[in-house]
């Protein structure tokens, strides 16, 4: 190769010996990312500047237009080429209020850029000892908030939420099947959460083989926490038919409505059921992904209140803390720094509370030639699905260090404060609204809209309804779903289609639509919430009006 190629090539990556003129070029080429954003910024509406139009043919135009280009193309154009994607993207702006998307800090961004820097591969401490040394050191402290032993705990980082479901059934099924890594999974194996989960562990059951039959919807109760009576009566239904519960997950903050199941009932109910019959107890999970963060005020004084919480603020934060305080009861939980962890995707991590549980899913010596296992080299995570790891937990100790305790606690009573806020305009500012979660304190708000004054939400929830009575205003809420999506470049609201599932008189139970405010953006204020509000005001009008223009006929 002639020396100017070799010098092309080598002009596409840092420099070896740190000289300022390399230092130089890679800060410019971030500058000019950053600088590009900023200047799309629009902080009174959700998305950033600059046109795109998905309509029609967009990505199969793209599949046709797009090829590797013959030559090099230079830094700079292809910075300009990377900010054309960005052009509308979704932006967490004051106004961005439709789920748990938040915002990645600048230390959750700075914490990125150190790992890509020396870019570890943190499967193996040889390779990855910046990696390995962090998921350390944020295991440890992680374990240590919610009340693990930190010298008996573990861990790692994975692929999200889902991925620590996944990997909590792997462990539950090793528990009670050591064979079934080898001979594969029985089928007589049972897992349990409620209705309110997240369909992580509905697709674990698919992807491990056991097959999402085998796994039981526990009811929940108004405030979205699972009913544990009717765990118990679900268990004991799976040992009659001769199955056996391996595996239960615990939400401790619901996607949805901020639900939290009570770990501490949970484990002692499933404990007392499989001590009567003999078995072991299942393990449980803790899906603490979302809610988890709450943990943070675990040891909060709320008599002596330094942080100056308002007492409607603190009130909220002490009923989640009241329920957050038993994760430790969980086997294995779950810390989705993606979500209120401030930090870039993907950064979920896993803890277990008793290391020695990863050991039933490790790999056998003889099955890792590669790496590990050797004289050398102390840490070699062949217990995760995954071979490279990124090292995500570089991001995550930044993000802790930067916020620390007291950092996430502002962070997170802001959220709470601002959504107790809309929650009191709303119910001030617009009659028709019934708020749908008024039980779950938290950083959203779900509410339903309903064409006529009755029947109303309490009518719903206790079961009062008809199956076309709730259709007919699921359908109403839907209408309005779609005016605010219309909108949603302006404020971007939320929406579920599966909220409650409620008793009817005539039929089986049935979802609830609602319509979603996600507090999530460190720019939302209790100031802006008046026109937010007056904006929705405006929006649910529309809905009223076309529907008295064309109401809807019963049924479908
Ligand atoms: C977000 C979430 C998940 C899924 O997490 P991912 O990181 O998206 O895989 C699972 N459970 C709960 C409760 C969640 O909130």
């Amino acid at each position: 190769m002639t020396e100017r190629s070799l010098a092309t090539v080598q002009q596409l990556f840092p420099s070896e010996d740190g000289n300022p003129q390399g230092r130089h070029m890679l800060l410019e080429l971030i500058e000019q990312i950053i600088k590009g954003v900023d200047e799309l910024k629009n902080p009174d509406g959700v998305n950033l500047k600059g046109d795109k139009s998905r309509a029609g043919n967009f990505y199969n135009d793209l599949i046709r237009s797009s090829s590797i280009p013959a030559d090099s193309i230079p830094l700079e154009q292809v910075n300009t080429e990377l900010l054309k994607l960005l052009h509308n993207h979704p932006y967490h702006t004051k106004y961005f209020l439709t789920n748990i998307l938040p915002m990645a800090s600048t230390p959750g961004i700075l914490g990125m850029i150190a790992a890509f820097m020396v870019n570890g591969n943190n499967l193996w401490d040889v390779y990855g000892p910046a990696g390995a040394e962090a998921e350390v050191k944020v295991i440890s402290m992680m374990s240590k908030l919610i009340g693990y032993d930190a010298l008996k705990s573990g861990g790692y980082t994975t692929w999200g939420g889902q991925g620590a479901v996944f990997s909590g059934l792997r462990l539950a099924i090793a528990k009670v099947a050591p064979d079934a890594l080898r001979k594969g999974v029985p089928d007589h194996l049972y897992a349990f959460c409620s209705d309110s989960a997240h369909y992580s562990l509905f697709k674990s059951m698919e992807a491990c083989g056991i097959g999402s039959d085998n796994l039981i919807k526990v009811r929940t109760t108004t405030d979205s926490s699972m009913d544990v009576n009717d765990l118990r009566r679900k268990m004991e239904e799976v040992i009659a038919r001769g199955g056996i519960p391996v595996y239960i997950v615990a939400t401790t903050g619901t996607t949805d409505a901020m639900g939290i199941d009570d770990v501490e009932h949970i484990y002692a109910a499933s404990a007392e059921v499989a001590l009567r019959y003999g078995l072991r107890r299942p393990h449980i999970h803790a899906d603490s992904a979302l809610g988890g963060f709450f943990a943070f005020f675990n040891d909060y004084d709320f008599e002596a209140n330094p942080l100056e919480l308002k007492p409607d603020v603190a009130q909220a934060l002490h009923a989640i803390g009241s329920r957050m305080r038993h994760l430790h009861y969980a086997d294995s939980l779950c810390f989705d720094f993606q979500k209120l962890g401030q930090t870039p995707y993907l950064t979920s991590l896993f803890l277990v509370k008793d290391a020695a549980d990863l050991r039933l899913v490790d790999l056998h010596p003889d099955e890792t030639p590669y790496v590990g296992h050797r004289g050398y080299g102390d840490y070699h995570t062949g217990y995760t699905l995954e071979c490279s790891r990124m090292a995500s937990s570089i991001s995550i100790y930044s993000a802790l260090l930067a916020f620390g305790m007291q950092g996430y606690q502002r962070l997170l009573a802001q959220l709470v404060e601002v959504n107790l806020a809309f929650r009191e305009a709303l119910i001030r500012q617009i009659p028709q609204i019934e708020i749908a979660n008024p039980d779950n304190p938290g950083i959203v708000t779900l509410f339903r809209i309903y064409p006529d004054s009755r029947p109303g939400f309490q009518s719903e929830v206790s079961g009062r309804c008809t199956l076309q009575e709730i259709d007919r205003n699921n359908r109403f809420n839907e209408r309005l779903f779609e005016i605010l999506g219309r909108g949603r470049d302006r404020i971007f609201f939320g929406d579920t289609k599966k909220h409650l599932m409620v008793p009817t008189v005539d039929g089986g139970p049935v979802a609830l639509y609602a319509t979603k405010i996600f507090v999530i953006s460190p720019y939302t204020e209790t100031r802006h919430v008046h026109d937010i509000v007056e904006y929705l005001k405006e929006h649910i009008a529309q809905v009223y009006e076309e529907y008295a223009q064309a109401p809807m006929t019963s049924g479908r």
